[in-house]
C-alpha cells in the first residue's frame, strides 16, 4: 500500500474547513499534519477535533501556515483570496502540492500566482466536484452544437453567508459556454442586471446569483431559443462533494511537476 501522505488544512474552522478535515482524517490514504486558522482565531492552540465539537484528533490549530505547510505534503485551501496567495508562496518555498478552491479571485490575483507555479503544483478549481467538472464539458459541446439564436444564461443558488457573486462555478460554466461558442467570456459576460437595461444583447452570456438560507449550490445553464429551451442542471446536496474532489486532487498531485493544473486534469476529462 502507498504511504499515507500529510495534509494541512487552511480555513480550519470553516465550513469547507471542517468538512474537509473529517474527511482527511477518515482517509486511509492520507493524515491531517496541520490545521491552519489566521491570527487572533479564538480557535489557535486548540485540538481542532475537540474545537469542532468531536473527539481529539492530536493535532492544535496553528497561526504559523509557513510552519504547518512547510511540514506538508499537500496543503487544501478553501479560504479568501489574499491569503490563497500567502499559501502559495509558502507552498512554493516547500515545493509541494497546493490545492486551492477559494473563489472570487480577480484576473490579478490569479496572476499573482505564476510565479510559485514553477515550484508548487497548484490545483485551482472554482468547483471541485466531478458533476461539476462534468457539466462543465457538457456546457462546452451544447454551446459549440447551437449558434447564438439561443441565449445562454447561468443561473446560480448558494446560502446567505457567501461572500463572491457569481459563484466561482458559474464562472467556469461561463467560461465553458464561451469557449463552445469560440468567444472570449470577459466580451460577451451580462453580470448584473438592473433598471432599463435594454433588450438582451445577442451573444451574451447572463448571469444571475440567486443568495438564501442553507443552499450548498445549484447551477443551471439554460440555452433559451424560440420554442424551446434546454437546461443542464447541477445541484450539490453535501458539501463533501467538493472535499471529496479536492483529497483526490492532493493524491494526484503527488510526485506531478510542478504547474497550474484544474479539476479536469485531475479527472482526466481535459480536451
Ligand atoms: P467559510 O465558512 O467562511 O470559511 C472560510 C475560512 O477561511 C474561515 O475559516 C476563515 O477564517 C478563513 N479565512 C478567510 N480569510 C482568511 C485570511 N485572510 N487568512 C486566513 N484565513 C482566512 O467559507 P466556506 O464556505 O468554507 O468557503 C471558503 C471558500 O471556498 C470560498 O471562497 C468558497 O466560495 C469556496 N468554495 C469552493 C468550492 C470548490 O469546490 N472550489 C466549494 C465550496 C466553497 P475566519 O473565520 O477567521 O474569517
Amino acid at each position: 500500500m502507498s504511504q499515507s501522505i500529510r495534509v494541512a488544512v487552511t480555513g480550519a474552522s470553516g465550513r469547507m474547513g471542517q468538512t474537509l478535515i473529517s474527511l482527511v482524517n477518515a482517509s486511509d490514504r492520507m493524515h491531517l499534519s496541520g490545521a491552519i486558522e489566521r491570527p487572533g482565531h479564538d480557535w489557535i492552540g486548540r485540538d481542532v477535533g475537540e474545537a469542532m465539537g468531536g473527539s481529539a484528533l492530536g493535532i492544535s490549530v496553528t497561526d504559523d501556515a509557513q510552519a504547518a505547510i512547510a511540514g506538508a505534503d499537500a496543503v487544501i485551501d478553501f479560504t479568501a483570496p489574499v491569503a490563497t496567495i500567502q499559501f502559495a508562496e509558502f507552498a512554493a518555498s516547500a515545493g509541494i502540492v497546493h490545492v486551492i478552491g477559494t473563489t472570487g479571485m480577480t484576473d490579478d490575483e490569479i496572476a499573482a500566482l505564476d510565479p510559485f507555479t514553477s515550484k508548487a503544483t497548484i490545483i485551482r478549481a472554482g468547483n471541485m466536484s466531478l458533476g461539476v467538472n462534468l457539466l462543465t464539458q457538457l456546457t462546452k459541446r451544447v454551446a459549440a452544437a447551437l449558434d447564438d439564436d439561443y441565449d445562454i444564461e447561468v443561473i446560480e443558488a448558494h446560502h446567505n453567508q457567501k461572500v463572491d457573486a457569481p459563484s466561482g462555478t458559474a464562472l467556469m460554466l461561463g467560461e465553458a459556454a464561451a469557449e463552445g461558442r469560440g468567444v472570449k467570456l470577459s466580451d460577451v459576460a451580462d453580470r448584473g442586471r438592473d433598471g432599463i437595461t435594454g433588450a438582451r444583447k445577442k451573444g451574451d452570456i447572463g448571469f444571475t446569483a440567486i443568495r438564501g438560507g442553507d443552499i450548498i449550490g445549484e447551477h443551471d445553464v439554460m440555452f433559451a431559443a424560440a420554442g424551446e429551451r434546454i437546461i443542464l442542471r447541477h445541484v450539490a446536496s453535501d458539501r463533501t462533494v467538493f472535499a471529496r474532489g479536492a483529497l483526490k486532487a492532493a493524491l494526484w498531485g503527488q510526485g506531478r511537476a510542478p504547474g497550474h493544473y484544474d479539476m479536469l486534469d485531475v479527472l482526466g476529462l481535459s480536451d
